[in-house]
C-alpha cells in the first residue's frame, strides 16, 4: 500500500508545488490543492533575479547540443557549468534515461558541453523529486562556473503559521535542506517579516550572520537578502528558494540555483511572468483540465476518479487500492463548481482509453450535489457514456436527489452485468460507499435535480 500512495503523493506534490522548501511548507502545500502554482525554470527565475540586482552567473539557454556548444564558446569562461532545466530539484544527483549521471556538470572544455548536452536534451532526467520515469529535458542552461567556497541555504516564503513572509536560512546549504531540518534543526534560522514594514536591515544582517558570512561578505549577503525579499514582494511570489546561496573564494555572494513559485491569484497583475509559464512539462490533458479550472492527475490503472478536494482524491485512490483496483486518473473538481465543468470533467475522464469505469466520489460541502447531478446527466446524455459509472454523492442537497426520488434510475443493473468487460477488481466498492448508486450509461439515467425543487 505504501508504495502506490506514496507515489500519488509525490506526483501530487510535484504538480502542486515543486521543490517545497521546508518541512513546515510541505504540509502547507498539501492543503493548497485546488490552486495551481506557477513554476518557472531556473533560467527564467535567474533572469528575474538578475534584472533586480541579485547576483547570478552569466548564462545562456540552449535547446540543442549544438547551441549548447556555441553558448559554451561564447561564454568564454574559465569553467562552464551545464545544467538540465526541469521543474524539479535534486538535479545534481539525478540520472538521465541516456545513462548519463548528474543533471549538473562542470567542465573547462566547451566541446565537452556539447557532448554532455547531447546526452541530456531529449532524455528524461529522474531525480528524488520527479516521477520514477523522470521528466524530459528540453533545455539546458550553459553558465559561467564559479568556484564555491561555502554553500548556504536561503528561502523566502509565505508561511501560514507566521501570517506572512518568513526568511529561512541555514549555513548548511547545497544539500537536501529537509535532512538538515531533521538532523540539525538548530542550524535552521528564521526571520519573520512584517509585510507592511518590509525587511529590516537588522533582520538581513542577522540572517547573513547566521548563514556564516563574515567580514565584508556579511554586508554583501545582507544586501542580496534584501534584494531577494524585494523581488519576492514585487513579483507576488509564494516562495523564492536559493540553494546554494554560496560564496566564492574571490569574495562574492552568488545565487547558484533558483526556484520561484508564484501566487496564481496575482496573475492579473503579473501578466509578463505568467506568460513565461512553461506548460510543456504537463501532460496535454492536464493543460486541458486547467483550462476549465480542473486538476487532472494521470495514473496507470483503469478506474477514473472524479472527486472534489485532494484529500478525498487520495482517500478515494486508497480505497480503490485497498480493494484491489487501480485508479486510471483523478480529476479534482475543487470548490465553486459549475455544471459545465462537470461535463468537461467527464469528457476528459472518458477520453482516456484506459478507463473502464468511472467512480464519482463527491462531498457536497461548497459544491452542491444538484449541480454535480445535473452535470453528470448532461454528460451521460451527450457523451453517450460507454463505461459503467458509480456515483456517490453526499452532503449539501443530496437529500433532494436521493431522498425524494428526484434522482431516479430507470434501471439499476446488477454489478456482474456491467463488469463483463472490466478487468477484475475494477468496481470493488459499490457496496462500500453509503449512498452510492451503480448507474449504467445506457440506462439513460434520469437525473433532474435542480436547485428550485
Ligand atoms: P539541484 O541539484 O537541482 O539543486 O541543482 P543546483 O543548481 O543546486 O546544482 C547542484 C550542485 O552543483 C550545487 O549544490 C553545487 O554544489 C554545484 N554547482 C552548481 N553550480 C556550480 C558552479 O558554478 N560551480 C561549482 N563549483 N559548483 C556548482
Ligand atoms: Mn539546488
Amino acid at each position: 500500500m505504501a508504495a502506490p500512495v506514496g507515489a500519488q503523493a509525490r506526483k501530487l506534490l510535484r504538480d502542486l508545488a515543486l521543490r517545497p522548501p521546508l518541512l513546515a511548507a510541505r504540509s502547507q502545500v498539501v492543503q493548497l490543492t485546488s490552486r495551481r502554482w506557477l513554476n518557472l525554470q531556473e533560467y527564467q527565475s535567474k533572469k528575474l533575479m538578475s534584472d533586480n540586482g541579485v547576483k547570478v552567473q552569466r548564462f545562456f539557454v540552449a535547446d540543442t547540443a549544438n547551441e549548447a556548444l556555441e553558448a559554451a564558446k561564447r561564454l568564454n569562461a574559465k569553467e562552464i557549468v551545464l545544467k538540465a532545466q526541469i521543474l524539479a530539484g535534486g538535479r545534481g544527483k539525478g540520472v538521465f534515461s541516456s545513462g548519463l549521471k548528474g543533471g549538473v556538470h562542470l567542465t573547462k572544455d566547451p566541446k565537452v558541453v556539447g557532448q554532455l548536452a547531447k546526452q541530456m536534451i531529449g532524455y528524461n532526467l529522474a531525480t528524488k523529486q520527479t516521477p520514477k520515469e523522470g521528466v524530459k529535458v528540453k533545455k539546458v542552461m550553459v553558465a559561467e562556473a564559479l568556484d564555491i567556497s561555502r554553500e548556504t541555504y536561503l528561502a523566502i516564503l509565505m508561511d501560514r503559521s507566521c501570517n506572512g513572509p518568513v526568511l529561512v536560512g541555514s549555513p548548511q546549504g547545497g544539500v537536501d535542506i529537509e535532512e538538515v531540518a531533521a538532523s540539525n534543526p538548530e542550524l535552521i534560522f528564521k526571520e519573520q517579516i512584517d509585510i507592511i514594514e518590509g525587511i529590516k536591515d537588522s533582520q538581513a544582517q542577522r540572517m547573513a550572520e547566521n548563514l556564516g558570512f563574515l567580514g565584508p561578505l556579511k554586508n554583501q549577503a545582507a544586501d542580496q537578502i534584501k534584494k531577494l525579499y524585494n523581488l519576492f514582494l514585487k513579483i507576488d511570489a509564494t516562495q523564492v528558494e536559493v540553494n546554494p546561496f554560496g560564496e566564492t573564494p574571490e569574495g562574492q555572494v552568488v545565487c547558484f540555483d533558483a526556484k520561484i513559485n508564484f501566487d496564481d491569484n496575482a496573475e492579473f497583475r503579473q501578466k509578463d511572468i505568467f506568460a513565461m509559464d512553461d506548460k510543456s512539462e504537463n501532460e496535454p490533458i492536464e493543460n486541458e483540465a486547467a483550462r476549465y479550472d480542473l486538476k487532472y492527475i494521470g495514473l496507470d490503472g483503469n478506474i477514473a476518479c472524479f472527486v472534489n478536494g485532494a484529500g478525498l482524491a487520495m482517500a478515494t485512490c486508497d480505497i480503490i487500492f485497498l480493494n484491489g483496483g487501480k485508479p486510471a486518473n483523478f480529476l479534482d473538481l475543487g470548490g465553486g463548481v459549475k455544471e459545465s465543468q462537470v461535463y468537461q470533467a467527464f469528457k476528459l475522464l472518458t477520453a482516456d482509453p484506459k478507463v473502464e469505469a468511472i467512480l464519482v466520489n463527491i462531498f457536497g460541502g461548497i459544491v452542491n450535489c444538484a449541480i454535480i447531478a445535473n452535470g453528470i446527466t448532461k454528460a451521460c446524455r451527450e457523451l453517450e457514456l460507454k463505461v459503467p459509472l458509480v456515483v456517490r454523492l453526499e452532503g449539501w442537497k443530496f437529500a433532494r436527489l436521493g431522498g425524494t426520488g428526484v434522482w431516479r434510475q430507470q434501471e439499476m443493473r446488477p454489478h456482474s452485468c456491467c463488469s463483463n468487460n472490466l478487468s477484475r477488481g475494477a468496481l470493488p466498492f459499490r457496496s462500500e460507499l453509503p449512498g452510492s448508486l451503480l448507474l449504467h450509461a445506457l440506462d439513460t439515467i434520469e437525473l433532474e435535480a435542480s436547485e428550485s425543487r
